[in-house]
């Protein structure tokens, strides 16, 4: 398969390149140049387990030798806990899909397990390093570690702001001690560290010197690595309710998660309707209801991984929407850039029918949280709340809803105690942690400090 840039100024690039490559140059985003129609497969797909199901719908996508992409994806999900990689249940109205068995306990772990497993094949291959740079305030730096720890050729660097990320999430990223993980907590915000980041990725000399890649959601094979619980989710409720089609409601941030919802839709998995759930950050459910992505002021809220007001993956889904022009692309893009706003024609009032938008705001989701507790012996993690919320607008009689689980409640203990005023979300793995030796240098958030530290410390 190859790979396209969405502002089509890139030359098209095999699967192995896209990986590698993230960003395409032109500022575009990497997509595949066709999507292949997978209908006549359905019926035979729908009995396989997790891992087969995936080497099925990959081999589409990578051309990689079939014995090594199966490895590739056994070796991805062999640190799962729960057999199932991605098992559902049922809950009052809704299924839960829950993607949070992975060494962080957050979604993220599905797509970047792939991605540095993936990153250390082609590496042992190419002969190349890569030293991968990251800032976070959170989610991503810990899984982003998890995949990377102890791998060959790879080093991880991840600046998180000092004092200010939880301390649960802290002690995901610092218990990691394998030599190649460097945990840098900067004396500074989370928009330092992004800004510092920014910086140095667009120094090319330096970039190219040290090998630097990034690890962040922009990258391809994390959206292909994320089709697959959709097939598998939905094969498991049509098989227990009979159903012939399904709804999903997503969490959403940067667009990611729904973005492979919407690629296995094109695949012709039978989605009925793709059910898209924000906070109180609510960039995309405005745009799916008037036409207009405006961004605003980002806002703390409970779900913090969703706090964000410009969405990364959207432009794949905004090239795909206009007829996969990628003049048109540049064009919006550009104006986006200096006004913090485009549009798009709605069609009979809306901009797409497979699309449903709400917002949930702290408010609801600490009443979902409430009431799936009581009714239903569910705990649910505030992210998937907001999109418990959403999706129990939206119900439709004859295609149930499969709400995505994207983190496991014991990662916002916080919220659950505000919700519930108990402390009843615990996991042995984050209770474990506390006492594990730590590991974290500090620096200055200053971009000097930080080359310097990366400078002394590649290989
Ligand atoms: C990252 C994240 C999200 C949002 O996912 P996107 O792909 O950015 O839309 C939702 N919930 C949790 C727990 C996350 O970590």
């Amino acid at each position: 398969m190859q790979h396209i840039s969405t502002r089509g100024q890139t030359a098209a690039m095999d699967f192995q390149d896209a990986v590698m490559t993230g960003l395409a140059p032109d500022g575009g985003l990497l997509v595949p140049s066709a999507i292949p129609d997978v209908r006549d497969r359905l019926g035979a797909w729908a009995e396989l387990d997790y891992k087969s199901l995936a080497f099925e719908i990959l081999r589409l996508f990578t051309d990689l030798p079939d014995g090594d992409l199966r490895d590739l994806i056994a070796r991805s999900y062999s640190t799962f806990r729960h057999s199932e990689i991605a098992p559902v249940l049922s809950a009052g109205p809704v299924h839960i899909c829950e993607l949070f068995h992975g060494p962080t306990l957050a979604f993220k772990d599905i797509a970047l397990q792939f991605l540095c497993n993936l990153y250390e094949y082609i590496l042992r291959r190419t002969g190349g390093r890569l030293n991968i740079l990251g800032a976070t305030s959170g989610d991503t730096g810990s899984a982003a570690i998890h995949g990377a720890r102890g791998r060959e050729r790879v080093n991880i660097f991840i600046m998180f702001p000092k004092g200010r990320v939880s301390p649960l999430q802290e002690l995901q990223m610092t218990t990691v001690t394998d030599a190649n993980v460097h945990c840098l907590a900067i004396e500074g915000t989370f928009d330092d560290g992004q800004r510092i980041m920014k910086s140095i990725f667009s120094d090319v000399t330096f970039k190219e010197r040290h090998a630097l890649g990034s690890i962040n959601s922009v990258n391809w094979a994390r959206v292909l690595a994320q089709t697959v619980y959709y097939f598998f989710s939905a094969f498991t409720v049509m098989r227990r309710t009979a159903a012939r089609e399904v709804c999903f409601a997503v969490p959403t941030g940067n667009f990611g998660d729904i973005l492979a919802g919407w690629y296995a839709a094109q695949m012709g998995l039978p989605v009925r309707r793709l059910i898209l759930a924000t906070n109180e950050n609510d960039i995309l459910a405005r745009f799916f209801n008037t036409g207009v992505y405006r961004t605003g002021r980002t806002v703390p809220t409970i779900s913090p991984s969703m706090d964000i007001q410009i969405a990364s993956n959207f432009e794949r889904y905004l090239f795909h929407l206009l007829g996969n022009d990628p003049a048109r692309i540049r064009e919006l893009m550009a104006g986006f850039a200096k006004t913090g706003a485009l549009s798009v024609p709605l069609k009979n009032g809306g901009v797409d029918p497979l699309f449903r938008a709400g917002v949930g705001n702290t408010e609801n989701a600490l009443a979902i949280i409430r009431r799936y507790h009581r009714s239903h012996s569910c705990l649910l993690d505030p992210h998937t709340a907001v999109g418990v919320h959403v999706a129990e607008q939206f119900l439709e009689e004859d295609a149930p809803t499969i709400c995505l689980a994207t983190a496991h409640p014991a990662k916002f203990p916080d919220a659950i105690r505000t919700a519930l005023n108990r402390d009843v979300a615990r996991h042995a793995i984050l209770d474990e942690l506390k006492s594990r030796p730590a590991r974290s240098v500090t620096l200055p958030a200053s971009e000097a400090a930080i080359r310097e530290y990366i400078g002394k410390h590649v290989s």
